[in-house]
Formats: structure tokens, C-alpha cells, sequence
């Protein structure tokens, strides 16, 4: 009887993790649209910056529903032949995503820096972008707490990695805000540099995801080797 309700809780949790999956997936849809539009019609590079990191954000939670799906077929199967398949596909999607990452993150600064050196000329950030940027900060602070909560309850570490991914969003998205706020003020140039910063976060967290997948697969591959 105790590994019926075992089982229950397991698929219980299962349910839990992909639904907080799934809810990142469609918050993130929806804020990437409203920054991309926005910060190209209120002329923020800022806002237009996040915006394009909340893309890369939504691959890694592409990734996340693919880890989540993967690893419950392999705990269904309980074969170490699947095990070490999901874990492949998890290193060969992982390092997919962080040389998107470091892509777009320097193309980011890139554009930025060349915007900064005719800051003189552009035009200032408007209002809605300041309204769009604030929303981002409330919505991606909610992800991070409605997120934890589950990954507690369902013990998953790809979930609590997911959480904090929403929390430092959160701070690019204050970044995003810094920036605006600047331009508002008479200081075109602030809007550029918080893009060129965003920019560089999101090269850094790219640089971050490689470096865990390295270190990871290389634990793996030594484990392997040793024989287990
Ligand atoms: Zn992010």
C-alpha cells in the first residue's frame, strides 16, 4: 500500500514540475512580445535587449520540459542504458544553448556600443517602455517564488536552477529600468549602456551553462571510466 501512495506522489510531482514548466513557458511568451514590441516602438534598447534575452529564456525552458520529460521516461524505464541517453541529449541541448547565449549576448553589446557612440542624436525612451520594464520586474519576482515553492516540494534540481534563472531576470529587468529611467531624465546614453550590460548577462550566462555542462559531463565521463 505505501508504494501505491509512493507512486501517487511521485506522478503527483511529476504533474507539478511540468505545470510549473509550462507556466514559465507562456509568461515568457507573452513578455518577450510586449518587450520586443515596445522597446521598438518607445526606441529602448534596454527594453529591446531583455526582450531578446526573455527569448533565450525561452529556450531554457525548452530545455527544462525537455530534461523533465526525459527523466521521467528514464525513471519509468529504470534502465541505465536510458539514463545515460537523457543525460547526453541534457549536455548536447545545454551546450546548444549557451553558444546561442554567448551569441546573442555579444551581438547585444555589440549593437549597443555602436548606439552609445550617436547617443547624441537618438531620440529619448518614452513612457510605455518604463511601464513594460516595471511589469517585468513584479512578473519574473512571482515566476521565481511560484517556481521555488514547487521545485521544493517536488525535490527537482532542474527546477530550482529554473528559479533562480527568474529571479536574475528580475534584476536584468531592473537594469532594463535603471536605463530608462536615465533617458527619461535628458541621459540618452544610460538606455544603451544598460543594454550593453544586459548584453554582457546574458554572454555570462551562457558562459556559466557551458561551464557547468563541461564540468559535468567530464565528472560523468571519469565516473565512467573508473567503472562505477
Ligand atoms: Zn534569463
Amino acid at each position: 500500500m505505501s508504494s501505491t501512495s509512493k507512486l501517487d506522489r511521485e506522478q503527483h510531482d511529476t504533474a507539478a514540475a511540468f505545470k510549473a514548466a509550462r507556466a514559465s513557458v507562456l509568461l515568457n511568451a507573452v513578455l518577450m512580445t510586449v518587450q520586443i514590441v515596445i522597446g521598438w516602438m518607445a526606441f529602448s534598447d534596454g527594453l529591446l535587449a531583455d526582450g531578446i534575452h526573455t527569448l533565450a529564456d525561452l529556450g531554457a525552458d525548452g530545455m527544462v520540459l525537455i530534461v523533465l520529460r526525459l527523466s521521467t521516461a528514464a525513471a519509468h524505464r529504470r534502465t541505465g542504458f536510458e539514463f545515460d541517453r537523457s543525460e547526453r541529449y541534457e549536455t548536447a541541448g545545454s551546450l546548444l544553448i549557451s553558444i546561442l547565449l554567448i551569441a546573442t549576448g555579444m551581438e547585444t553589446l555589440w549593437t549597443s556600443l555602436s548606439h552609445m557612440s550617436d547617443a547624441g542624436v537618438a531620440p529619448s525612451v518614452h513612457a510605455p517602455a518604463l511601464v513594460v520594464a516595471v511589469f517585468v520586474i513584479v512578473a519574473k519576482e512571482a515566476l521565481f517564488r511560484y517556481i521555488m515553492s514547487v521545485a521544493r516540494r517536488t525535490r527537482s534540481t532542474i527546477l530550482v536552477a529554473s528559479a533562480w534563472h527568474a529571479r536574475s531576470d528580475a534584476i536584468s529587468a531592473c537594469v532594463a529600468v535603471l536605463g530608462i529611467v536615465g533617458s527619461m531624465a535628458g541621459v540618452p546614453m544610460s538606455d544603451s549602456l544598460a543594454a550593453a550590460l544586459i548584453g554582457l548577462m546574458i554572454a555570462r550566462m551562457g558562459w556559466t551553462l557551458a561551464w557547468k555542462t563541461f564540468k559535468e559531463s567530464f565528472a560523468r565521463t571519469a565516473a565512467g571510466t573508473t567503472g562505477r
